[in-house]
C-alpha cells in the first residue's frame, strides 16, 4: 500500500551545501554569546546546511529549563545575518507557529512530544494554513506508525508540501544504551508507505550518549536516510539540556569527516549484472522458505487433527523446549544470531497454535 501524499523533493526546497546534508545547533538556545558562537564555528565547518536551536523546550517534569522564549528568535536572526545559515525551531503550538513566521524562521520541527498528540499537531497545522514553510515531523515518542503518519498527513493538508520525517527513536520501559530505541523497521516501514517522503535521522536523541552517535549515524546513512539533525554546543559539559548527548562543533567535523557515503544504486554494468544474478538467488530461496513453510503448516494441521481426535492439548511445553533448543544450537552452527533463530521459531510456533486452535474449535461447533 502506498499513501498519497503530495510531496516535494529534498532538494527543491533544501540547499543542501556539503553532503550528508547535516542539520546542527544546540538542543537550547541558552544565551546570546552561547548561540552565535556555536553557530559561527558550525558555520566554520563548511559541513552544516541548516542551524537548529530549540527555544521552547517541552520538558518531562516542571522546574527543568523550559526555553529562553520569543528573544531567542532574535539571536537565531543574528546567527542567520552573521552566517548565511538557514535556521530551524521546534513548535509546538500555534503561537510558536506564528511567532516563527513573523521572526522568519526558515524551517519548523514538530517535536515528538507533540506528534503524539493529534489535538496538538492539528492546532500547528491550522496555524501553518496559507504559509509555504518546511516543516519536519519527528516520530512520536511511543513507537505508533499511524501516529507519525497521522501528523505528517495533518500538516500536508495544510498545504505544507515541503514535509520531511524525522526519525529519533521510541521511548521504551526497557533500559538499554540508547536513550531511545531506534527501531529501525519502523522508519523503513514509513519510507516503504510513503517513498517520495525525505527521512532525517536525529542520532543525538536516539543515543542519549555523544560516543554512540557516529555509529547510529552512518547506520542512518546506510539505509539511505537523506540526512542528519546533530546537536552541537560550544561547550557541551555546561548544557542547560541534553547535556550527554551534544557535541562540540569541532567533533561534528570530525565525526562527519569519519561517515562513508554509500550511494543507493550504481552505474557499473558489471555491478548490476552481478547484483541481479545474487538477487536471483535470493528470490529463489525465498520461495523455497515459504514452500517449506506451507509444507510444514500442513503437517502441523495433521497434528492438529491427531490431537483433537485424541482428546490432547494443543502446547506441550516440553516439545516446544525441544525444539527451541535444538533449532538454536543449529542455527548457531550456521552462524544465525540465538535472538534470530527464536524470534523465527516464535513466529511460526504461534502460527501452528493459531492453526491448531482453530481446528480444535472447528470441532467444538460440529459437536455443539
Ligand atoms: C530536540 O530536538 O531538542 C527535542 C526536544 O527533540 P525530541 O522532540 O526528539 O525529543
Ligand atoms: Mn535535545
Amino acid at each position: 500500500m502506498k499513501l498519497n501524499l503530495n510531496i516535494q523533493p529534498l532538494s527543491s526546497w533544501m540547499n543542501v551545501t556539503h553532503q550528508p546534508l547535516v542539520i546542527s545547533g544546540p538542543c537550547s538556545a541558552e544565551t546570546e554569546e552561547q548561540l552565535l558562537a556555536t553557530a559561527r564555528l558550525l558555520k566554520a565547518t563548511g559541513k552544516v546546511s541548516v542551524l537548529r536551536a530549540g527555544i521552547w523546550k517541552p520538558r518531562t517534569r516542571p522546574g527543568e529549563f523550559e526555553g529562553i522564549g520569543s528573544i531567542g528568535l532574535e539571536w537565531l536572526n543574528k546567527a542567520k545575518a552573521e552566517t548565511g545559515l538557514p535556521i530551524a525551531v521546534e513548535v509546538a503550538n500555534a503561537k510558536h507557529v506564528k511567532e516563527a513566521l513573523a521572526a522568519g524562521v526558515d524551517i519548523l520541527w514538530i517535536g515528538a512530544r507533540s506528534t503524539v498528540n493529534p489535538f496538538t499537531v492539528q492546532e500547528i497545522a491550522d496555524a501553518l494554513e496559507g504559509h509555504d514553510v518546511p516543516v519536519m515531523v519527528k516520530n512520536p515518542i511511543n513507537p505508533d506508525l499511524s501516529l507519525w503518519i497521522g501528523a505528517l498527513e495533518r500538516i500536508n493538508r495544510a498545504g505544507i508540501t515541503k514535509l520531511a520525517a524525522i526519525h529519533r527513536g521510541f521511548s521504551s520501559f526497557e533500559k538499554t544504551a540508547f536513550r531511545n530505541q531506534p527501531m529501525w523497521d519502523l522508519a523503513i516501514s514509513l519510507k516503504t508507505l510513503l517513498p517520495q517522503l525525505p527521512i532525517l535521522n536525529d542520532p543525538s536523541h536516539i543515543c542519549g550518549s555523544r560516543e554512540l552517535i557516529p555509529f547510529i549515524a552512518q547506520k542512518a546513512l546506510d539505509l539511505d536516510m537523506q540526512g542528519l539533525m546533530i546537536e552541537a554546543h560550544i561547550d557541551p559539559s555546561v548544557a542547560w539540556t541534553d547535556a550527554a548527548q551534544q557535541v562540540t562543533p569541532a567533533a561534528l567535523s570530525e565525526m562527519i569527516d569519519g561517515f562513508v557515503l554509500r550511494k543507493a544504486e550504481s552505474k557499473n554494468p558489471d555491478f548490476v549484472d552481478k547484483l541481479a544474478v545474487m538477487r536471483e538467488k535470493i528470490d529463489q530461496i525465498d520461495d523455497q522458505i515459504f514452500q517449506k513453510l506451507g509444507e510444514r503448516m500442513k503437517i502441523v494441521e495433521q497434528i492438529g487433527e491427531y490431537k483433537r481426535d485424541n482428546d490432547v492439548t494443543i502446547l506441550q511445553v516440553s516439545r516446544w523446549d525441544e525444539i527451541l533448543q535444538k533449532r538454536t544450537a543449529y542455527g548457531s552452527v550456521l552462524k544465525l544470531e540465538k535472538d534470530f533463530t527464536e524470534k523465527v521459531l516464535e513466529l511460526i510456533h504461534s502460527e501452528s497454535i493459531r492453526k491448531q486452535t482453530a481446528i480444535m474449535n472447528a470441532t467444538k461447533a460440529e459437536l455443539g
